[in-house]
This record gives structure tokens, C-alpha cells and sequence, in this order.
């Protein structure tokens, strides 16, 4: 954590920005819950914790800091909430998403499966890619154990 925590002190310093303790409080939050997919409002309630002084104002800019930055994503699964994901050390690319629809849990692919796609993105359209979102909605493996069934037409 302490050497995460360094490096984007180092990659706010780049663009001559502090890491204040508010800004510190906040990315301790995004690195202790990486798994989860919290919104701004999910993420200041666990900042006031650690910061109790710290407004979501506060928070808010700092999650807009750091998107800027490219040092989380913003992501929304379809249902208007905007939600902060910490990028993947050393990933080029956004990770995939699996979205369930009926228990709404978020799974996440590490391996950029676009890569062949991106090509052809690059030959067909000229395009140069730089980044993507991809999420699939569907049901998730406990779901379907449990007898869930997808509505089909
Ligand atoms: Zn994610
Ligand atoms: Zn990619
Ligand atoms: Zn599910």
C-alpha cells in the first residue's frame, strides 16, 4: 500500500500537485476498497473516517483530480451513478467489466481482450485507439446456480 500510495504522490507531483492529507485520506480509501466500485457519496462516508473534518466537496475534487490524472477511472454500469475505479498498475488500457443484473455484483478482467479489435479499429477506421470501456451485463455464475434464469424474447 505504502509504495502505491508513493507513486501517485509522485504522479501528482509531476503535475504540481500536493498530496495533501485530505487527497492521501482519499486514495487510502480507493486503494483498502480496489475491488469495489464506490460512487463519490460511498467514498467520502469512508474518507470521513480517517478525515473526519474533510468535506464531500473536498472529496469530489479530488476524485475529479484524479481522474484527470488518469489515476482512476470513472465508470458508470448503466444506472447514472458515476463510480471510481483505481487504474491498474502498469495496464495501458481500462480493465472489462462483468456487471450482474440480478445481483448486481461487478467482476473484473485484467487482460485486455480487445487487443485484435483494436486493430482493426486501427486498419478499418484509421482510428487511433487510446483507451475503452467494456461491460458486460449478464448473470454472474452464483446467480445462475441459484436457478436465475435470463429473460429471453
Ligand atoms: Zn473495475
Ligand atoms: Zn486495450
Ligand atoms: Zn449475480
Amino acid at each position: 500500500m505504502e509504495h502505491r500510495i508513493d507513486r501517485i504522490k509522485k504522479q501528482l507531483h509531476a503535475q504540481s500537485y500536493k498530496l495533501t492529507p485530505q487527497r492521501e485520506a482519499t486514495v487510502r480509501v480507493l486503494l483498502e476498497r480496489e475491488s469495489d466500485h464506490l460512487s463519490a457519496e460511498e467514498i467520502y462516508l469512508l474518507v470521513k473516517e480517517k478525515a473526519p473534518e474533510i468535506g464531500l466537496a473536498t472529496v469530489y475534487r479530488t476524485l475529479e483530480l484524479l481522474s484527470e490524472l488518469k489515476i482512476v477511472d470513472k465508470i458508470n454500469f448503466g444506472d447514472g451513478v458515476s463510480r471510481y475505479d483505481l487504474r491498474k498498475e502498469g495496464a495501458e488500457h481500462f480493465h472489462h467489466h462483468l456487471v450482474c443484473i440480478e445481483c448486481g455484483s461487478v467482476e473484473e478482467i485484467m487482460d485486455d481482450l480487445l487487443g485484435d479489435v483494436e486493430k482493426i479499429v486501427e486498419n478499418e477506421w484509421g482510428f487511433k485507439v487510446q483507451d475503452h470501456r467494456l461491460t458486460f451485463h449478464g448473470l454472474c455464475k452464483s446467480c445462475q446456480k441459484a436457478g436465475v434464469e435470463t429473460i429471453t424474447s
